[in-house]
């Protein structure tokens, strides 16, 4: 087997040089992987951001409220 990426060539399903494999159904689960991944972290980046704005607006309530009463 010849890898496609760079050359080398092995036995197996799995490039000892870079690691790249060669078998079509272990390469689309690894994009999948890695294309779920991305979503995760773009869900999680909104939810902080969404989080952080939350935040901000209820400190802004606490401060309001902290500082009627201190007069
Ligand atoms: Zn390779």
């Amino acid at each position: 087997m010849k890898c496609p990426a760079c050359g080398t060539k092995y036995k197996g399903k799995k490039c000892p040089s870079c690691g790249r494999h060669t078998d079509a159904k272990l390469e689309a689960r690894r994009n999948t992987r890695i294309a779920l991944l991305v979503v995760i972290l773009i869900f999680a980046a909104i939810l902080l951001f969404y989080l952080f704005s939350t935040l901000d607006y209820f400190n802004g309530i606490v401060d309001m409220t902290r500082n009627s009463l201190d007069g």
